[in-house]
């Protein structure tokens, strides 16, 4: 059963117009400060730009998101008519990696849920485990579900309706403060923290917090000994509603849930940060690619 969770599709409008028109692979993409090294961490979008532009050359050209799998297996929730529907885009992020054998290669993510899946094949699981967010969510969800339609069937001037109110209310929050709780963010120093303990912004977690494509990808890189060496997020479909995101343009990781974890996630990897370029240089020397070769 496909899960529900609010808040997945309409947290674009929260969001600063900001629109990475003229990307390179220089571009800072996303960034964060950490607590830990008392500086902010970052990412440039480097080989991801190029990939993620491939990326969206195989959404045209194969018309859904499961092209991992041949078109016989391909799950009709997974076609990309769903992103031009009144659910309208999202966005998609790619991760350029390399692994401890000196090997490249790419992940990418979906925000959210992809039309009420959280996994598709191909693409990096989200940060929680999808069947225990499940576990979590779906029941507190119907109680919710029940009480409303039990706020509907009294009169509007009962005077049951504000405690049954109150209580829909309480559960809300509760439910979002037990699901914060189930993600376990990862790093490069190979810490494991609750996002709620990391989380550097002001008040109470945003709704979403950990589903955009960075954390996803980020986190799939530190879990799996991949060292990140490039990260880009661009939207896909119909334009959101108040018309910020456009299909095929290129975003920074957001202000309001991505950047203040991403300082912790991003904790350990060499090069990042600001003043981090002697020390890129010095890996890329490691690696047998020395600055006279480029
Ligand atoms: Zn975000
Ligand atoms: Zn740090």
């Amino acid at each position: 059963m496909p899960l529900s969770f609010r808040g997945c599709f309409d947290y674009f409008h929260a969001m600063p117009c900001i629109v990475l028109d003229s990307i390179t692979p220089d571009t800072v993409t996303c960034a964060g400060y950490c607590r830990a090294c008392g500086r902010e961490h970052l990412l440039h979008a480097g080989q991801a730009l190029e990939l993620a532009r491939r990326l969206m050359g195989q959404l045209e050209e194969h018309g859904r998101i499961d092209f991992d799998v041949p078109q016989a297996e391909a799950d009709p929730r997974f076609g990309l008519d769903y992103l031009n529907g009144p659910a309208r885009g999202q966005m998609f992020g790619v991760l350029a990696y390399r692994d401890a054998r000196g090997h490249t290669g790419a992940l990418k993510a979906f925000s959210c849920q992809y039309n009420g899946a959280w996994l598709v094949p191909g693409w990096v699981p989200p940060v929680v485990d999808a069947q225990v967010f499940a576990r979590i969510h779906d029941p507190v969800e119907r109680r919710i579900k029940a009480l409303g339609r039990e706020m509907g069937a009294l009169p509007a001037v009962d005077p049951r309706r504000p405690a049954l109110k109150q209580q829909r209310k309480a559960l809300a929050q509760q439910n979002m403060k037990d699901l914060h709780a189930l993600y376990q963010l990862h790093n490069f120093r190979g810490l494991t923290r609750s996002m709620a303990e990391v989380f550097l912004g002001p008040g109470g977690l945003p709704t979403g917090t950990g589903d955009c494509c960075a954390p996803k990808l980020v986190q799939y890189a530190a879990r799996n000994g991949l060292t990140p060496t490039g990260l880009v997020e661009f939207y896909w479909g119909r334009e959101n509603s108040s018309g910020t995101r456009h299909q095929g343009e290129f975003y920074p990781a957001c202000p309001e849930r991505c950047a203040p974890i991403l300082g912790f996630m991003l904790c350990g990897l060499e090069g990042q940060g600001r003043g981090g370029a002697v020390d890129l240089e010095r890996e890329l020397d490691s690696n047998g690619v020395t600055t006279e070769d480029r």
